[in-house]
């Protein structure tokens, strides 16, 4: 590997270039492809020319005539040309093109570029053009088009790669598909696939090469986590806890109200994992709301009755909060000591939540990443359970889990992941999904508005104000920019405050505040000492303030549905009817889109549609799933590629578990070097 100044062709500037697109390195370059083609391998007839919808095209013909120009250095050429089916006009325009002078009636020429269809007929931009002989028959390519920046063209990075493609064919390793795998399924040999794809003969090459790359990534994740799962299930090392009789009885009737059937059955999935000696590795999932807090705290009893102790992290100090003073009613019944531990808290009450930690005395721990800390020990930790797991990182989490030998692990998350997803993505994780709200709550009522309308909004924010609610008002941008569109929190909370409601107690919250000054902005909101709380999607999660009422969304046209519903979570949370606006640009034409959310209430379905219109790599959620950093495969557009490649990994794993034969090389190889292999997240 080398660095990529070194490839010919490549300068100083634009090797800076190629860095803002992510390449540094030959190898990069390589793994760099096309994500679609310009066939211009036969000329198109002018009769035709301009129907492909702004791609390049081709065509040859004989000059008919020629009108040329100069206008302040510019030059202006334009040729009619002739060929078997009528004529069109090529046209040169621009600085030193050089074409000036140089062409003659009767010359035959081959012309590229994007064709506009005129009155007087199609006329082309030309990019690229030859003379030909009278009898020459004109022979093109497949033209790759690679994502470019505006500087780095498309037409510089294949002209750099074909330039170099011998030497980039060159570093392709050790081939991750064993052969005899790669032949069954008719895919070209490694270094012929790169070939395929940066420099195809033809379309169906290229498609060919493009699945084989798609196969073979699917392969080494599918392989890696269910190695994973392998090697969890093997290590026999979890403490497999019984479950007295009457448990769920004595856990139900200590609340005020029914479990619902969902809650029921995922403290039954929870309860039976916990029962093995196989560490159990299941993610809760559940709309906001659903419930989830109640299946923690039946798991963190059954561990209490089983004399072990269990850890609650939750990604900021308000939410942990929240977390202790949820479940300390709840876990009391059992005799269960709650003890919080957070970043903010004075030494001494810090120093003695440790003391009963270490000492075993009290049994739950709930706390933010302060619990990672040294110094936080417990006796005998047997269950860690990872609220809003998507906001932690791999590391994190295991080192949760260090605190503890081979601790049951329980995640939990209100962003719904699609079956589907969480099949392939979290293939070393159990799922239970809390699909059903408690009963009696009455349904947020969602609106779509335009932006035009914005002052009738202000006007229903003050309404439920009046009537002693509160409100939020969520933004996409922190500062104005001066050249955004996006609504900036920062000018909105000055032109309610001076302006809009100015009668109204104003907050404002965003991510460049410090974690203090955030806990103590959403503190006053939560006393009631704020009305409206300007906010960035920092609100998203979890945060619990019952007397909301009203979330205002602006610009949301900006989000995804599925981010749309977490906010829309945060009102609906206490007994007053609550509402969602979302605000959007009269000229954004989102409105179908955000239909969705006002017909919907529900986060599975919801979020089907956002991963269908948005694919796997920006899914919500799952940024740090390993599905964001996949090369070129989507699990949303490829789903039936991964169930096939999960299907070979087993073949392969039963004959070859540790993957020490010399055909599975290349394999093993490629899961040490992947980002997405490495990073199953939640496998791990
Ligand atoms: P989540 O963490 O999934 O967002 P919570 O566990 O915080 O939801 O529960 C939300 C609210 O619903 C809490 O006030 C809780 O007491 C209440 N709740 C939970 N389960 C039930 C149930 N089965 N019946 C009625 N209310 C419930
Ligand atoms: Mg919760």
């Amino acid at each position: 590997m080398t660095a990529l100044g070194d490839l010919a062709g490549v300068g100083p500037k634009s090797v800076a270039l190629f860095r803002e697109l992510g390449i540094t390195t030959d190898r990069e370059l390589l793994d760099y492809l096309p994500f679609r083609y310009d066939d211009l391998r036969f000329p198109t007839p002018s009769s035709r020319l301009g129907s492909t919808g702004g791609a390049e095209e081709n065509a040859v013909g004989v000059i008919e005539h020629i009108r040329e120009r100069r206008v302040r250095g510019l030059e202006i050429v334009e040729a009619r040309l002739r060929d078997d089916h009528g004529v069109f006009v090529a046209k040169w325009i621009g600085r030193n093109r050089y074409v000036y002078g140089r062409f003659r009636a009767g010359m035959r020429l081959f012309v590229r570029g994007r064709v506009e269809r005129t009155l007087a007929g199609p006329s082309i931009n030309v990019t690229h053009y030859a003379q030909l002989g009278d009898d020459e028959t004109y022979h093109g390519e497949m033209v790759p088009i690679y994502r470019a920046s505006k500087e780095l063209t498309t037409r510089k990075i294949a002209a750099v790669v074909e330039k170099n493609l011998p030497a980039l064919l060159a570093l392709v390793d050790e081939d991750p598909l064993p052969q005899a795998l790669r032949e069954r399924k008719g895919y070209p040999a490694l270094r012929e696939a790169y070939r395929a794809v940066h420099a195809p003969r033809a379309p169906e090459e290229a498609e060919r090469a493009r699945e084989s790359f798609i196969f073979t990534e699917f392969l080494a994740l599918a392989t890696a986590a269910h190695l994973r799962r392998l090697e969890r299930e093997s290590a026999h090392d979890a403490r497999a806890l019984a479950v007295p009789p009457g448990l769920l009885d004595a856990f139900q009737a200590a609340l005020p109200f029914a479990l619902t059937g969902a809650q029921r059955r995922a403290i039954a999935e929870i309860w039976d994992d916990m029962t093995r000696d196989v560490p159990m590795n299941r993610l809760l999932q559940g709309d906001v709301g659903s419930g989830k807090t109640l299946v923690a705290a039946a798991a963190i009893v059954l561990c209490a009755q089983n004399g072990l102790q269990a850890a609650l992290m939750a990604p900021t100090e308000i939410l942990a909060a929240q977390h202790a003073s949820k479940l300390a009613p709840l876990l009391m019944p059992f005799g269960i000591a709650v003890e919080a531990v957070f970043g903010s808290q004075s030494a001494r009450s810090r120093a003695s939540a440790l003391d009963r930690l270490s000492s075993g005395e009290a049994a739950c721990a709930v706390g933010t990443h302060a619990l990672l800390t040294e110094g936080v020990d417990f006796a005998r930790l047997g269950l860690a359970i990872i609220d809003e797991q998507h906001r932690f990182g791999v590391e994190q989490r295991a080192r949760l889990r260090a605190k503890g030998s081979a601790p049951h692990t329980l995640h939990m998350t209100a962003t719904p992941i699609p079956r589907t997803l969480a099949q392939s993505v979290y293939a070393d994780l159990d799922c239970s999904v809390i699909d059903e709200v408690p009963p009696g709550r009455t349904p947020i009522e969602t609106y779509a508005v335009r932006t035009s309308r914005l002052e009738r909004v202000y006007a229903f924010v003050r309404e439920n104000v009046v009537r002693g609610h509160q409100a939020y008002v969520v933004a996409p941008a922190i500062d104005d920019d001066g050249e955004s569109t996006l609504t900036s929190v920062v000018a909105e909370a000055e032109r309610l405050k001076n302006q809009v409601l100015p009668d109204l107690r104003i907050g404002l919250l965003h991510g460049r505040l410090s974690a203090r000054e955030k806990d103590e902005v959403m503190g006053r909101f939560a006393r009631g000492e704020i009305d409206v709380l300007l906010a960035t999607t920092v609100v998203e999660v979890g945060v619990d303030v019952p007397n909301a009422s009203v979330m205002v969304v602006l610009d949301a046209h900006r989000y995804g549905l599925a981010q749309l519903h977490q906010l829309r979570g945060r009102v609906g949370r206490g007994a007053a009817k609550s509402y969602c606006v979302l605000v959007y640009p009269d000229d954004a034409g989102a409105s179908e889109r955000l239909a969705i959310l006002t017909e919907s209430t529900d986060g599975f379905r919801i979020a089907e549609e956002d991963l269908r219109i948005r694919g796997a790599g920006e899914f919500a959620g799952t940024a740090q799933s390993g599905a964001a950093d996949l090369w070129i495969a989507d699990l949303v557009r490829d789903i039936d590629v991964y169930r096939d490649a999960q299907r070979e990994a087993a073949q392969i794993l039963a004959g070859d578990p540790d993957l020490r034969r010399p055909e599975h090389r290349g394999l093993h190889a490629m899961l040490a070097r992947r980002p997405s292999t490495r990073s199953l997240v939640l496998s791990s």
